[in-house]
Parts: structure tokens; sequence; C-alpha cells
């Protein structure tokens, strides 16, 4: 009889889990558990119209199911050089519309990549990478996340030659200075972002486009440029208070805290803001040692960023299991320090109101002043793109959405020709799959432009758009 029940994926013990940044609070599934939800699966793909980097899901979780992980990873390659961080990490909207979704629970789509990849130590052996020949071309690629490293992926095995410049002193952008070492164990990042530079990418740490280099030498002296620098400006909320010890940006708190500074957070934590980044600032703070933390909201539980999504269930769940405290409809409105440093916070409760079709506002009800002691404040409360790098001729050249992000062409080009540009700093859902869908078309409108599409290794290690539109019931009719 068929098992409509999805195969459960257990978690470590929250006390237990808490006392380590080494420590997964997800566990793996066994060899049985992997096969026997993998074959679940009805093999429809509709979730391949979900995910934003098109993968094969149909395709992978079929070799999966058929006991060879091997083909999983190369399907998943054929768009995405990190199965086993994707397979930890993402945000995985390709579940919510599983037609399993309401039968027994969505197939564990996520869950099976990191299953299949991390048989793996090294991708090299099971991999046919194209044996490359340098094709006469150089790019240059600004940032090392995710966007970054799989632009330079997928033109260094073509025969491009690719430089890398990153500011800080690792590669990873927000997957290694933004999701913690909990959620993303370093031997993982070192074994995928490893795999991508060696490849025979150019990697230059410590160098930030805009003042080690200018960003106009690079122009002059690559074939064309590919920018994924993210978003890493923290915007704060300008409390009064602010100006106090105590109060870190969660960017800049987890940012220190990834690249190995012990912060003594002290015995109470307030994390300010809604999302992932909050929680991730939340579960850090405990795994640092303190004993009560908060993470307040100014809107309701529905209202949360990212929310309605099984991600956003899930990430809910972890923080609330390991012992943080939600407060919704909370404004705060004063810090409060003794000699210099965060003791409280002053903080309003919200009505939401609603006006007209408009989404609920969150109104401070001001004549109740409420007060909450703690001993740091952490803004989870957003960031942005610092374009400064550029410098003020690239600048007034790059037309840019009333938002502030480059106006690009579907290959992901800017008003400048030879000009790329993808990841967090340009798309608006800013996470990992879509900074890798933003990459993937650049690589492509990339070789295009440099014109060299009958030159390249192997067009069948060109990243495949859209391919959920095979499988689309109208797909060929108008040919
Ligand atoms: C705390 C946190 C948790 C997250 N959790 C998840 C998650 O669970 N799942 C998910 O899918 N997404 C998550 N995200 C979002 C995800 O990490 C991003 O969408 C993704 O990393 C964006 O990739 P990117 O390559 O565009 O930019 P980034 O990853 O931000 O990388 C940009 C890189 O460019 C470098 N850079 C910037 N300016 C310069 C310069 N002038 N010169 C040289 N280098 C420069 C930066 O140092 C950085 O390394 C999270 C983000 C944060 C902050
Ligand atoms: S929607 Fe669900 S059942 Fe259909 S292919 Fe995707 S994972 Fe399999």
């Amino acid at each position: 009889m068929l098992n409509f029940e999805r195969v459960k994926i257990k978690r470590v013990d929250p006390k237990e889990r808490i006392k380590s940044f080494d420590i997964e609070p997800v566990m793996e599934y066994s060899e049985d558990e992997g096969v026997a939800e993998a074959s679940r699966c009805l093999g429809c793909n509709i979730c391949t119209q979900a995910c934003p980097a098109s993968l094969d899901i149909g395709g992978y979780i079929k070799s999966t199911a058929v006991g060879d992980p091997a083909q999983t990873v190369r399907i998943v390659f054929e768009n995405l050089p990190f199965p086993a961080i994707i397979g930890r990490v993402c945000t995985h909207l390709c579940e919510d519309i599983c037609v399993l979704y309401d039968t027994g629970g969505p197939i564990a789509i996520r869950h099976l990549k990191r299953f299949a990849a991390d048989k793996f130590d090294d991708y090299g052996k099971i991999l046919s990478v194209p044996k490359k020949k340098f094709i006469g071309k150089k790019v240059c690629v600004v940032g090392g996340g995710p966007a970054g490293l799989t632009v330079a992926y997928y033109l260094s095995i073509q025969g491009v030659s690719v430089s890398l410049y990153e500011a800080l002193p690792a590669l990873g952008g927000f997957m290694k200075v933004g999701i913690p070492r909990y959620r993303l164990p370093q031997d993982v990042l070192d074994k995928e972002i490893g795999f991508i530079t060696s490849q025979g990418v150019d990697v230059h740490l410590n160098t930030k486009v805009g003042k080690d280099i200018t960003f106009d030498e690079l122009m002059k002296k690559y074939d064309a440029v590919f920018i994924g620098v993210g978003n890493h400006k923290p915007r704060f909320t300008g409390t009064p208070g602010s100006n106090a010890n105590g109060l870190y940006h969660a960017i800049d708190f987890l940012r220190r805290v990834s690249l190995g500074e012990k912060i003594n957070v002290g015995k109470k934590v307030v994390v300010v803001g809604g999302g992932f980044t909050a929680n991730d600032a939340s579960r850090t703070s405990l795994r640092l040692g303190a004993e009560e933390v908060y993470i307040i909201y100014r809107r309701r539980e529905i209202d949360r960023p990212g929310y309605p999504s099984m991600n956003a269930d899930e990430e809910l769940e972890e923080t609330e299991e390991e012992g943080v405290h939600y407060m919704w409809q909370v404004t705060p409105f004063e810090y409060v320090s003794k000699d210099g440093h965060i003791v409280g916070m002053k903080y309003w409760e919200n009505e939401m109101v609603t006006e007209g079709k408009g989404r609920a506002k969150p109104v401070p009800r001001k004549d109740k002043v409420l007060y909450m002691e703690c001993d740091t404040i952490i803004e989870a409360t957003g960031q942005e793109t610092d374009w400064t790098f550029l410098g003020e001729e690239y600048m007034r050249k790059l037309r840019m959405t009333p938002q502030g992000q480059p106006i690009v062409n579907e290959k992901g080009m800017t008003s400048i020709p030879g000009l790329f540009t993808g990841g967090d700093s340009t798309n608006t859902l800013r996470d990992l799959i879509s900074a890798v869908r933003d990459a993937d078309k650049s690589t492509i409108g990339i070789l295009e432009y440099l014109n060299v599409m009958d030159q390249i290794a192997d067009e069948r290690w060109i990243p495949v758009l859209d391919r959920w539109k095979k499988y689309s019931p109208s797909a060929g009719r108008s040919q």
C-alpha cells in the first residue's frame, strides 16, 4: 500500500542544541528514511514552478528514490553549485505547492538535497565538469556571496577567466556572515565553496571595491563585470538612547560572531524585528549564554515577513522550541542606559488599524508606558545596499528603480553595457535560491554579451532557465 505520510525529520533536543554552535538542530534522514520519503513523490514536477532557480525537482527526487544520490547531485548542479547548503537553508517555496501538501505532507524536497549531497566529500569524483581551455575572456565578480560564487562557477568551467573580489576575509556572503554555524556548518561551506573556487577562480579576499581598488579600474581591466554585493548596510531604527553600549544591529552582530568573536550579551536580550534575521540573532544569543531572549515585533504574528510559508512556520517553531519568547504588536520608543550601557527598554503595545483596503498598520497605545529590563538590544530591522563603491560617474549612468535597485534586462545586464548584477542588491525575494536564479541568468547574459557561445567548453553546463515550461500543458503549443 502507498504510504502518504511524510517521513518525519527529527530534531536534536532543544536543551542540548543551544549549548553549541556545532550542533545542527535538524538531523539527517537515515538511508531508509531518505529513500522512503523520496519514494512518495508522484513525479508531477509542479513544484519546479515554485523554485526560483527552476531545479528539476521531480528528476532528482526520482534518482534519490532509486538509490542514486550521485545522479541527484548531478541534476541539482545543472542550476545550482551548492546542494548541501541549499539542502539546509533554502526557503523551499517548492514544498508549499507540492500536491501532497494536504495528503500526508509535502515531499521533504529541501531535506532530500542535503540527504544526497552529504554523501559526497568531493563532487569532482561524480561530476563530469568540462575540461576547459581558456577562451580569451576575463570577467570580474564583485562580492563572494551565493550570486557571485554561482556566476564564478558557471563561467570558469566554460573556460572564462574569473577574478572575484570580496571585502571580507572569507567567502560566502550572508551564507557565512549572516546564517549562523548551527544552521550551516563550516565544513559544509568549505566543501561547496572550495569546490567552486577549485575550478580556477582567482579569489581576492579583504579587497573592498571602491576602497582597495576602484570600480573604474575593474571596468577597464575586464571584458564584463558581475556585481553581487548584497545588502550589508544596516538600517537602524534611530530610537532615542541608541548610542549606548550593548546595542547592535543584527547584521553586524551575526557577522562578528560568525567571524569568531565571542560577544558578551549578558543574561537578557531583546531582538527588535520579526523576520528570519531576528530569529537567527535570538538563537545566536542563546548560544552565547543568554538566559532569556525576547523577539519583539510591531505587527501581528500573521504579518511577520515570510509568512505564510512552511519555512516561516518551521523557523518560528524551532526558535520557540529553544525557549525564545515572541512579543507581537510592540514598539520600543526609548532605550534606557546606565553608565553608557543598555539596561532596559521603554515600549508601547500596538493596536492594528486598517484603513480602506490597505494593510493593517500598527498604532501604538501611548497612554500606557511599559518597561523591560535587558542587557543587550539587537535591531534586526533591515539592511540595504551601499552603492557608493561604484563612484559618482557610474552611479550617474546606472538606471535604478524608484526603490534604488539597478534596472536589469532578462539576462541580468544593467543600463551599462557589460555590467551585470543580481542577488539581494537587485531582487526583492532576498533569499539564496533567488540569488542563484539571478546568477544563472547573468551567466548566460555574460556569455552572450562576450559573444563566446560557440567557444564554450560544454553547452550542457549552461544553467537551465524556466525548466518548468517544459512540463506545462501549454508548452510547445505555440511552436
Ligand atoms: C541573518 C540572515 C539569515 C538568512 N537566512 C536565510 C535562509 O535561511 N535561507 C535563505 O534562502 N536566505 C537566507 N538569508 C538571505 C540570503 O543569505 C541572501 O539572500 C543571499 O546571501 C544573497 O546573496 P548575494 O550573493 O546577493 O549577497 P550576499 O550573500 O550578501 O553576498 C554579498 C557579498 O558581497 C561582498 N561585498 C559587498 N560590497 C563589496 C565591495 N564593495 N567589494 C567587495 N565585496 C563586497 C559582501 O561582503 C558579501 O560577502 C539570510 C540572510 C541573513 C542576513
Ligand atoms: S509537487 Fe510534490 S509530488 Fe509533485 S513532483 Fe514535486 S515533490 Fe513530487
